[in-house]
């Protein structure tokens, strides 16, 4: 339930800054969470939430209050990380009140929470169950509820799915969603998995280097990502270069060589300016041989046909030697397509993001590091 927030957060080790400068506002009641290649500070970001670390400068807020100088067992938290970490000697009821025992509280006091949690995680027919008799879901929901017998309202889960299997990973996550709002709690949930990141949560950040790049709902950053890296980072993207040819009424025409311009709809560019465009794989349509309409096409070759379940992926070398990808989803309407096949594909100037090429270079700044 509680608010969180982060004014200038810094962690450095040795000469690694792991959060750089990090001011975060998490709502009362939010999903949130967390994405960003390895080694961006991620964990780092939980633990000093959590007060497991203490950040070297800074100041962190938990329902307006400056927790800075709490410790962990008084910031009303629950913590829970990839490694399950239940006591492999008791049972499931001994291990979600444990935390209760330990504060003192009284079995009367406690019993019915836990009891409540149990429930909602479906285990309550086997609490005298032990760790090793569970499945990995089932021992991972556990270690959930155990953090949240505390009374905990701030629940930190830091890739608290990692170790399972994926059909068990994307059932779990909806409940995981379904349990924070259900308990009106906060959620902060860092993963590597930016699909999990993008289905169950209110917001979205995205870390690079010990910094916050974006934050935003997963619909904008998948549709308007502000930056290069995100749009590379969360789902799958094409990076072409260009100038700007021409401004127009609508939009600008960007000029890819080769014969291949392109219309994009943002126009606070002037001339010559290096850009770099993006659209998504599948917002690529591809036109018939005999249509006749030039607008906004890419011709090139099909070099590459890959399959993967219900996605037709299709590698396409442009005539400007650029590489592009663009999917379709297996239908009826198969467009029968082979390697070697010459094509043109329309991309709709509303779906063809514009950015300033990068100071440092595009391969740079698609970087995953
Ligand atoms: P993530 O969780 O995103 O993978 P971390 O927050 O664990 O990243 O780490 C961020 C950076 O800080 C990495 O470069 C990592 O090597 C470094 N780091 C993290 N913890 C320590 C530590 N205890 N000692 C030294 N370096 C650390
Ligand atoms: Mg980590």
């Amino acid at each position: 339930m509680p608010n969180v927030e982060l004014i200038k957060i810094t962690k450095r080790y040795d000469n690694v800054v792991a959060n750089d400068n990090i001011n975060l506002a998490i709502k009362d009641g939010e999903y949130v969470s967390v994405i960003g290649p390895s080694g961006c500070g991620k964990t780092t970001l939980i633990k000093n939430i959590a007060g497991i670390i203490k950040p070297d400068s800074g100041d962190i807020f938990i329902d307006g209050k400056r927790v800075n100088d709490q410790p962990i067992e008084d910031r009303g938290i629950g913590y829970v990380f990839q490694n399950i970490a239940l006591f492999p000697h008791m049972n499931i009821w001994d291990n979600v009140t444990y935390g209760p025992k330990v504060k003192g509280w009284s079995q009367k006091e406690s019993t019915p929470l836990v009891k409540e949690m149990l429930d909602m995680i479906q285990l309550s027919t086997r609490v005298e169950a032990y760790p090793s008799e569970l499945s990995g879901g089932m021992q991972q929901k556990t270690a959930v509820a155990r953090a949240l017998t505390s009374r905990a309202e701030l629940l930190l889960l830091d890739e608290p799915l990692g170790a399972l299997d994926v059909k068990v990973r994307a059932k779990l996550r909806y409940e995981l969603r379904r349990l924070v709002k259900d308990l009106h709690l906060t959620a902060l949930h860092v993963t590597h998995d930016q699909e999990e990141a993008m289905s169950i949560s209110d917001r979205v950040i995205v870390m690079r280097k010990g910094k916050i790049v974006e934050i935003g709902t997963p619909f904008d950053l998948y549709i308007h990502p502000k930056n290069i890296f995100t749009a590379n980072f969360v789902g799958e993207a094409n990076f072409l270069e260009g100038t700007i040819a021409h401004i127009l009424e609508e939009g600008s025409i960007v000029d890819l060589k080769n014969g291949l311009r392109l219309r994009v709809t943002i126009k606070n560019h002037k001339i010559d300016d290096h850009v770099v465009i993006v659209f998504r794989p599948e917002f690529g349509v591809i036109r018939d041989k005999d249509d006749n309409k030039t607008f906004n096409r890419l011709s090139g070759n099909v070099i590459e046909i890959l399959y993967s379940g219900n996605i037709v992926r299709y590698k396409v070398k442009l005539v400007n030697n650029a590489t592009i990808v663009f999917t379709i989803s297996l239908s009826i309407q198969d467009p029968k397509l082979s390697v070697g096949d010459n094509l043109s594909i329309y991309v709709p100037p509303e779906h063809i993001l514009t950015y300033p090429y990068p100071k440092g270079g595009l391969s740079k700044e698609l970087s995953l590091e």
